[in-house]
């Protein structure tokens, strides 16, 4: 799950991090609002969306009267972002967060993620903060440091002021960066996040260290103990399709391609997403109906699928364990029925109950393509996804 900066800056602020003073708006009257209340002489209009990336595109505004924060807030407030984590449609401002302008001196890097290799939690930091950390990680890695943080000793002093002098830290600021980093990898464990970055983190004239953005995204499998981060949620910025499939508890991922998937199991999921794409198809979403699906879920899941206006071709691919096949064609025929299916269907089976299943399938009269192996069904459905493509 994401937050939007303001939020991220609460949580930073409440384990002793240090962030410019700010206050979220709702509206262009809210801005200009909250700039009287900061006071002078420099404020900062920021698009609130679920993206980095903002300043280049437009949403981040640096205004020196309270005419030209009602003009940025006019100007952001609304519009339709784009940034490189949105993708081409962009996505549309509902909040904006008015800040005191920070003097700033120095723009450095600094996150931390749960890194599966080592199994712990690295701090990552870089003297090259600020809006092109995503170059700078990729012409000159050797200018992002990396620390391992022992999950039973935590953050030391010493690990923090090391990295803070190779990022580049003056020596009379080094304490203030210790404080910052604990504070930052304390806010990490304690809200389950699984990436808490501050990009950038600033060093001021007078040798301050201040967090100017936040970016959190937090473990949804431990949601059930976080009320507080469950609070910041803000649906406007997520897909109407995964909000719509969480409803139905189904676990559901939007992606680019045209084939949707219905599997059972994310680790079925998964192959069945790469045999897709092993035979040059792209597949439409990420579907995980889970071990004890009805036929009410099964039908949930195809309405789901086929609100994507670019399907072509539906892969169900299920294993018959606890989940038993003809449950599954019960499901897969009713569901058919009553969305009126008109892309092309594949459908494989295999496990408890399988022949009663298949029988099911080819008696309902609908015209469902069966496949045995995953392999064929793949292909099968790749084609179908072709041939619908080209026939529309
Ligand atoms: P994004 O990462 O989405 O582009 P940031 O919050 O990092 O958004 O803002 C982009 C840039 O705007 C920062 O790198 C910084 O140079 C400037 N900036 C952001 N907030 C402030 C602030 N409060 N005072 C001065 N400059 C700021
Ligand atoms: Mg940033």
């Amino acid at each position: 799950m994401k937050i939007h900066e303001y939020q991220g800056k609460e949580i930073l602020r409440k384990f002793g991090v240090t962030v410019p003073r700010g206050i979220p708006c709702m509206s262009v009257e809210e801005a200009v609002k909250a700039a009287e209340t900061l006071g002078g002489p420099v404020w900062v209009v920021k698009a609130q969306i679920h993206a980095g990336g903002r300043g280049k595109g437009g949403g981040v505004k640096v205004a020196k009267t309270l005419e030209q924060v009602k003009e940025y807030a006019d100007a952001i407030m609304g519009m339709q972002l784009v940034t490189h984590q949105t993708g081409p449609e962009g996505q549309k401002v509902r909040r904006l967060l008015v800040e005191e302008g920070a003097d700033i001196k120095k723009e450095l890097y600094v996150s931390m993620v749960t890194d599966r290799i080592s199994q712990r939690v690295v701090l990552m930091a870089s003297s090259e903060g600020g809006m092109d950390i995503e170059e700078v990680a990729a012409s000159h890695p050797e200018k992002i440091h990396h620390i391992a943080i022992d999950p039973t000793a935590g953050l030391q002093d010493a690990e923090a002021d090391d990295i803070s002098r190779k990022i580049g830290v003056p020596e009379g600021s080094i304490e203030d960066a210790r404080v910052q980093l604990k504070g930052l990898y304390k806010a990490f464990m304690e809200t389950d996040a699984s990436l808490a970055e501050i990009n950038p983190l600033i060093v001021t004239g007078s040798g301050k260290i201040i967090a100017l953005d936040a970016k959190f995204n937090f473990d949804s499998n431990a949601l059930f103990r976080q009320p507080e981060i469950v609070a910041y949620r803000d649906l406007d910025e997520e897909d109407p399709a995964e909000i719509e499939a969480s409803k139905f508890d189904l676990a559901y991922i939007s992606l680019d391609g045209n084939i949707g998937c219905l599997v059972n199991g994310a680790g079925l999921a998964m192959a069945t997403m790469d045999t897709i794409k092993l035979f040059g198809g792209e597949p439409a979403n990420f579907l995980d109906v889970g071990g004890g699906a009805t036929a009410e879920k099964v039908t949930e899941a195809f309405k789901i699928m086929l609100k994507n206006p670019g399907l072509k071709a539906i892969l169900v691919n299920i294993f018959g364990g606890i989940m038993r096949c003809d449950v599954i064609a019960e499901g897969v025929i009713t569901a058919s029925k009553a969305v009126s299916l008109k892309v092309p269907l594949v459908v494989r089976m295999k496990g408890t109950n399988e022949e009663i299943g298949k029988k099911m399938l080819a008696d309902s009269g609908l015209p469902i393509i069966s496949a045995d192996t995953m392999e064929e069904a793949a292909q099968k459905v790749v084609a179908a996804a072709a041939e619908f493509a080209a026939k529309k």
